[in-house]
């Protein structure tokens, strides 16, 4: 069955990170290093298969950190990370891929566009690896001091995957290690034993994690991811006698008023609900009860307000803000671009990510008959990724 098979590497014992664990078990956003390694080709499309390579006395810590994962059995590694490939390589030899795309484990945060390059350039190459131009000016020093300055045109940095057409791979590792020849990386092993490589364009993002520093750096890449979360909101108030009425921040001369323990404002409360709930924060009852005589009469605005100061504490942003009221009379047609840059100034953004919109339901309902006012409204916030 021939295919792409890609190899995480997990043999390392991580003597440069100076933990008791091999870094590649240890947390990242809760979950092991490796493990994050093993999901990204999991989930890549082109991906028919998944192994990782590891150190036989690592086995429980392989066993917790892949628990749950379709992967192909685990293969034990050598003494050196040459000796791993090679006898990961050699594991395979009974399925006989037709790519394998071999990956350091304590890489987490190789992306599927990467990986695509590389299978790509399979397709025109025998080898392919991702790689970054340097952008540095180079030197090399004699101790402290520099000795010289290196040209650094057409050089690159050397990242995983590093993608192979599995037989040729197989018999370089072979005679590499037949011929006792070192290497730090599969693509050298390749170009001794005449194999041409392609470099694509790699992802500085895809780094890889060598000291306690990396991984610091690994957590808060991890937390400035974001997510995109939505609230909805709903409220309605009644009319009572009165000759002007609040609606979105606006007060509008009218032959009623709304009744209710606040000013009423039935398209902030629907607003403020929305906000709350995109965080899932509780609703405008919770925080501001209406059997607290300090609310009585209450300007609607500081609702919203405390709700986006909510978002804002959590590090999020609003990204839009929906509202439709629903209602025969007022008329909300002519108010509607003074009721949105009002809510943006209470949001604090701009009105670009602020609608109003008014319906009516036809004469049909307690909105048809006259008897109050409805509003809905949608909320959506990015907010950093919820543990
Ligand atoms: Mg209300």
């Amino acid at each position: 069955m021939p295919g792409n098979v890609a190899l995480v590497v997990a043999a390392g014992r991580g003597h440069r990170f100076r933990a008791s664990t091999p870094k590649q078990y240890l947390p990242l956003a809760g979950l092991p290093l490796l493990r994050h390694s093993l999901n990204a080709f999991l989930s890549h499309p082109a991906i028919d298969a998944v192994a990782a390579v590891i150190a036989p006395e690592d086995r429980s810590l392989y066993d917790s950190a892949a628990a749950g994962l379709m992967l192909l059995p685990p293969i034990a590694g050598g003494a050196t990370r040459q000796e791993s490939v090679r006898c990961g390589l050699e594991a395979l030899i009974s399925r006989e891929p037709s790519r394998v795309l071999i990956h350091d484990a304590a890489r987490p945060f190789v992306d599927d566009a990467t990986i695509s390059r590389v299978l790509d350039a399979l397709d025109e190459s025998p080898a392919a690896i991702t790689a970054i131009p340097v952008a540095d000016t180079l030197k090399r020093g004699d101790g402290i001091r520099i000795a010289a300055t290196v040209e650094r045109k057409d050089l690159w940095r050397a990242q995983t995957p590093q993608g192979f057409h599995y037989r040729a791979i197989l018999e370089a590792h072979r005679k590499a290690a037949t011929e006792g020849n070192e290497s730090t990386d599969d693509a050298m092993v390749a170009e001794r034993a005449g194999m041409a490589v392609t470099l694509v364009m790699g992802n500085e993002d895809n780094f890889k994690v060598t000291t306690a520093d990396d991984l610091n750096r690994a957590e808060r890449m991890v937390r400035g991811a974001l997510e995109i979360r939505t609230g909805l909101g709903f409220d309605a108030h009644r009319f009572a006698p009165g000759n002007r009425l609040w609606l979105c921040g606006l007060e509008i001369p009218f032959d009623k008023t709304l009744s209710g323990h606040s000013d009423a404002d039935v398209g902030l409360h629907a607003a403020t609900d929305a906000v709350l709930g995109a965080i899932g924060d509780g609703d405008i009852g919770v925080h501001f009860p209406p059997t607290d005589e300090k609310w009585r009469g209450a300007p609607s605005h500081k609702f919203l307000r405390y709700a986006a100061e909510r978002v804002a504490a959590r590090g999020g942003s609003i990204v839009n803000l929906d509202i439709t009221l629903i209602c025969e009379h007022p008329r909300i047609g002519p108010l509607r671009e003074a009721m949105v840059a009002r809510v943006a100034e209470i949001l604090g953004v701009p009105q670009a990510r602020v609608s109003v919109k008014a319906t009516t339901t036809e004469g049909m309902g307690f909105t048809g008959r006259g008897e109050g006012i409805a509003a809905q409204a949608v909320a959506a916030v990015r907010l950093p990724i919820a543990k």
